[in-house]
């Protein structure tokens, strides 16, 4: 690969690297340069600039659009580099280590010696950390030798990208480089809990289900206390994950001219062939949430007056399912 200046929050199309060791080579070359790289993680694929550097970290939120209070998850390649990044209290500890890598984010005190620059953190006293178990994503951040902050490879408030051409649709020109490593398996976002004061709260759900958490912890987990202004997890936000056509959720029947998402069989009512894609026709959740965004991209590039969601239920993936649909359908400031 020719050795060539990483463009900073730059013009022009990115580089399309292999997930193969010159390509992984090159996405840590261009991370530790300062430059952005798109890669692929079990969750979603997510866009990397190294969180030591706050000129990178800068370039990272005017790429996506993001705004700067919220703050960004740190990902290291191995529990032992992740429980360098900041203060774990005992339960965030075992829960590392009952789920690392994997798709949970533990929000934990900083700490004073944490390498991750104040502005990954929007300026909080805390930090949001992963082990992405993904192997591209763990031979990035191996030989990147840093932790590297990832949020979702889209424009901050889009439908997430789950393949690399989901990135390249909506991020193109910003980025130095993409590394293309097929479809991304668990298809949502990661579980996100705050570890602070003793407690342990949902501040998301995601790609680990809440039953899973609350049977190693031996008790129900705590629920998000709001604060107002600086929402604390702001994926939490109304209007976010949202297509460009509007969204109707847990609908019996479909209006003639509308696209059905469907879930499990018989589809709603009304639901057109050439209008709907089915989530999972045997009504797996673990396969919903993998064609989650991929099929609400799809649908949203044909011509109609709306998608319409089959009814999913609340159990297991369904819970973050569920979530992100809401926040789709939420009316858009
Ligand atoms: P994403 O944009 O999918 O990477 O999501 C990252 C999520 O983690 C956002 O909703 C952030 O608000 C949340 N987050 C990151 N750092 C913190 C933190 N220190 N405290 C609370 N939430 C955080
Ligand atoms: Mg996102």
């Amino acid at each position: 690969m020719a050795a060539i200046a990483p463009p900073r929050s730059g013009s022009g199309r990115p580089l399309w690297l292999d997930a193969a060791p010159a390509g992984i080579a090159e996405a840590a070359r261009l991370l530790r340069a300062g430059a952005l790289v798109a890669f692929p993680t079990e969750t979603v694929y997510g866009l990397g600039a190294d969180a030591t550097d706050p000129a990178a970290i800068a370039g990272l939120y005017a790429a996506k659009g993001r705004p700067h209070f919220n703050p960004l998850i740190a990902h290291a390649a191995t529990l032992d580099a992740a429980l360098e990044l900041g203060d774990f209290p005992e339960p965030a500890r075992a829960l590392a280590r009952a789920f690392w890598p994997g798709p949970l984010t533990l929000v934990v005190p900083a700490g004073a010696a944490s390498p991750v620059c104040e502005l990954a953190r929007a300026g909080l006293a805390t930090l949001a950390i992963r082990v992405p178990d993904h192997p591209v994503a763990q031979a990035i951040l191996a030989a990147t030798g840093r932790p590297v902050a990832a949020p979702s490879a889209n424009r901050s408030g889009h439908v997430s990208p789950t393949r690399p051409e989901h990135v390249a649709a909506d991020l193109g020109a910003g980025i130095a480089a993409i590394v293309a490593g097929g479809a991304s398996p668990v298809g949502v976002e990661s579980t996100i809990l705050a570890c602070l004061d003793g407690e342990v709260a949902l501040l998301r759900p995601g790609g680990l289900p809440r039953a899973a958490i609350e049977a190693r912890l031996g008790r129900p987990l705590a629920a998000h206390r709001g604060d107002g202004a600086a929402p604390l997890a702001p994926g939490r936000l109304d209007s976010h994950y949202a297509p460009a056509h509007p969204v109707r959720l847990d609908a019996a029947r479909i209006l003639p001219g509308e696209a059905c998402l469907g879930f499990g069989l018989p589809l709603p009512a009304g639901a057109e062939a050439g209008l709907t894609l089915n989530l999972s026709e045997t009504g797996d959740l673990a396969e919903a949430a993998a064609n989650l965004y991929h099929h609400l991209r799809a649908l949203d590039a044909r011509a109609h007056r709306g998608i319409a969601v089959a009814p999913i239920p609340p159990e297991g993936l369904g819970e973050a399912i569920r979530d992100r649909l809401r926040r789709a359908a939420a009316p858009r400031a």
